[in-house]
């Protein structure tokens, strides 16, 4: 067994308290809690990812060691790891909620690969920390799936995200209200790790300014930026400006990304947004079926659907202004943090016609091009079409001989079907002639809409349908879905039920179009 090598920054150099016990209670001025996970009574490996295990340097033998499965349930430790709770606080549905901290997520160690990367190591549900707030610290083996089975999806689809190394069963039941209606049950538990360079949060920098902590939210200024953004040159406020201007970057980035690729996060909540621009938190997520804008899988947000698909990027700007409010301290004048903003909307908008280029296969696109896909998303939306087996299917009509029998499999009610079908021949003549403009010849425009338009994705019955097997004792479905999520944008002879639309049964059942956050 070569255990990796670590090199805890994190703990190193921030403060973090000592002794402060697991009661809930108020962290001031640290940025962090030592905690040990609490044990669990069988642990099992269910399934890992080879990607990242490889990443990490743990070869087959080292996966199939039991002593594996032990660490990552958090019932052993390996040499040179130092567990940690993190300490944060964050806007929750719009309103501040104070601290909240890693209430059951313990980060491990901070790994250095043989490649010079760096990977924290986090365990999500083993167990309670000073920040669980009389909650368990612990995770049901249904959104435990979820969280493993999407964060490696995004990695291979170009999004990007924390990922997973492994899902490890407790042998322990946690029980759970799903829907907070007085119906609790006992549901196996497990423990996923995550895996990022940092898990560091808005509302990491948010809480020290709440608490009028200048000094610390400077100590964790300066450590992100040393250890996480270590291309930044140059200092003091000019520093911290070019760095909020790289977090609203790759803040529109990833946003983007999701906007390509239909992903609905459900809870962007401050405490949710990395300082990375990684999509971070796996909980009451979905994915776009029939194209609808309003659309939040998130129960707990059902009435003012404030995390609804359509609304990510704004939202993503209202958590950066938080952000700015957070950073405010660090300057004499805040024109910089205005100026970063301001690059959100720019570099949003940069790469939402990258977006468009490659969904419709254009060389660039520009207002127009944006528009005319406003005007087929809005079509989409009203004729109920599959979003992802709509844009799959574009590269395969010919331009200037259009046969719509190619998007038949993405119409949810064949009754509209017959009344927009008319509509997209208008829309058609416009994409045609804007075709013919456009410099890329067939092959490479047909090349760059299959890069931008996956043929898979982890359609939310689809994890329900490895879930509800998983539940049944069968869990190699979480390795099948794992596998075709691999080659996202590849056509998988034989494994074309993995990219049909939602089937009937799964309309309005519980985890397919329906989560809470009580995972
Ligand atoms: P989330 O909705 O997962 O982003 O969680 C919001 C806050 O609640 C974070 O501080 C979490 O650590 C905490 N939390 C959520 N579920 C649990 C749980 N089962 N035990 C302890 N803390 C939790
Ligand atoms: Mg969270």
């Amino acid at each position: 067994m070569t255990a990796p090598r670590f090199d805890n920054h994190f703990v190193a150099e921030l403060p973090g308290e000592r002794d402060g016990g697991l009661q809930p209670h108020a962290v001031e001025g640290a940025l962090w809690s030592p905690v040990a996970p609490t044990p669990v009574a069988a642990p099992r490996l269910v399934a890992y990812s080879a990607e990242m295990a490889d990443a990490l340097g743990f070869d087959a033998a080292d996966i199939a060691d039991p002593l594996f499965a032990q660490v990552f349930a958090g019932n052993a430790l390996y040499p040179g790891m130092q567990p940690w709770a993190a300490n944060y606080g964050g806007h929750q549905f719009g309103q501040w909620a104070g601290q909240l901290g890693d209430g059951r997520a313990i980060s491990l160690g901070e790994v250095v690969a043989a490649d010079g990367r760096r990977w924290e190591l986090q365990l999500k549900g083993a167990g309670t920390t000073p920040y669980s707030r009389g909650a368990d610290g612990r995770a049901v083996l249904r959104s435990s799936i979820r969280e493993f089975v999407c964060s490696e999806a995004m990695h291979h689809l170009g999004v990007p995200t924390t990922r997973a190394l492994c899902l490890v069963g407790s042998g322990e039941p946690v029980v759970r209200d799903m829907f907070y209606d007085g119906h609790p049950r006992a549901e196996p538990g497990a423990v996923v790790c995550r895996v990022a360079p940092s898990f560091v949060r808005f509302g990491s920098f948010e809480l020290p300014t709440s608490r009028g902590d200048v000094a610390l939210l400077r100590q964790l200024a300066d450590f992100t930026i040393a250890r996480d953004f270590p291309e930044l040159r140059g200092q003091g406020e000019s520093l911290y400006a070019d760095w909020f201007a790289q977090v609203c970057e790759r803040t529109a980035s990833m946003v983007a990304q999701w906007m390509r690729v239909g992903f609905v996060h459900g809870v962007m909540n401050t405490d949710n947004m990395s300082i990375l621009g990684l999509t971070l938190d796996y909980g009451p997520y979905g994915w776009i079926d029939d194209y609808d804008p309003d659309w939040t899988p998130n129960t707990t947000d059902a009435q003012r659907r404030r995390y609804r698909f359509g609304w990510q990027p704004q939202v993503a700007h209202w958590n950066l202004g938080r952000l700015a409010q957070a950073l405010a301290p660090l300057f004499g004048d805040v024109q910089p943090l205005r100026a970063g903003l301001e690059r959100y909307l720019a570099a949003y908008a940069r790469a939402e016609r990258e977006v468009v280029a490659g969904k419709l296969g254009l060389a660039q696109a520009g207002d127009a091009d944006v528009a005319l896909m406003a005007e087929l998303q809005s079509w989409m939306h009203v004729a109920q079409v599959d979003m992802t087996l709509l844009f799959r299917a574009l590269m395969d009509i010919d331009p200037e001989r259009p046969d719509f029998a190619a998007l038949d499999a993405a119409f949810y009610d064949p009754g509209r079907r017959e009344a927009a079908l008319p509509v997209l021949d208008g829309w058609w003549l416009r994409y045609a002639a804007r075709l013919r403009e456009d410099p890329l010849d067939p092959a490479v425009r047909r090349q760059r809409m299959r890069l931008a338009n996956p043929r898979y994705v982890p359609r939310n019955y689809l994890l329900q349908q490895v879930i509800d097997r998983a539940e049944q004792g069968d869990e190699a479905g979480i390795g099948e879905l794992l596998e075709v999520l691999r080659h996202p944008y590849d056509d998988q002879p034989g494994r074309e039920a993995y990219a049909a639309r939602r089937p009937d049964w799964a309309r309005e059942r519980a985890g397919c179009s329906m989560l809470s956050c009580s995972s």
